[in-house]
């Protein structure tokens, strides 16, 4: 499984639940994908569910539109393979609170060529250029189906 490179690494094992804001912020000034560490190119995309959809503002960082398509498979969260998030440790509270539990009924990836920002560290939110178009999970399912079943 790929590993995001903005997640805060314990001993060796990611903590899917927890960005580390130095490395995002480190992302951010060098332009690099949220996902895979690489530069981004114009098109870029983000993943969020159907809240995020309607507002344009995201939790989570630009992507390479194939990372975040990836990441409807390869993510425990986005690909809905584990119901909750594993254990929230109790002193990360303040990042999570704003954090669903469950996956949301449907991911998508907001295409678009640019970004603002709003807020800084852990209360960090993106907002999204508009929408060159839109692509839903579903849609990524139907097209990935010989995969994904
Ligand atoms: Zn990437």
């Amino acid at each position: 499984m790929p590993v995001p490179s903005t997640l805060v690494v314990e001993d060796g094992a990611p903590d899917f639940t927890t960005p580390d804001v130095d490395k995002v912020e480190d992302h951010l000034r060098r332009g690099l994908c949220h996902l895979c560490g690489e530069k981004l190119r114009a098109e870029i995309g983000f993943v969020g569910g159907v809240v995020s959809m309607n507002t344009g503002m995201f939790r989570d960082g630009p992507v390479h539109l194939e990372c975040g398509r990836y990441s409807f498979f390869a993510c425990p969260f986005v690909s809905g393979r584990k119901e909750a998030y594993r254990y929230i440790r109790p002193d990360r509270v303040i990042s999570h609170q704003q954090a669903t539990p469950h996956r949301p009924e449907h991911m998508g990836l907001w295409v678009t060529d640019g970004f603002s920002t709003l807020g800084a560290r852990e209360r960090l939110q993106f907002i999204a250029h508009a929408a060159l178009r839109v692509e839903w999970d579903c849609e990524i399912h139907h097209r990935f189906a010989t995969i994904h079943d």
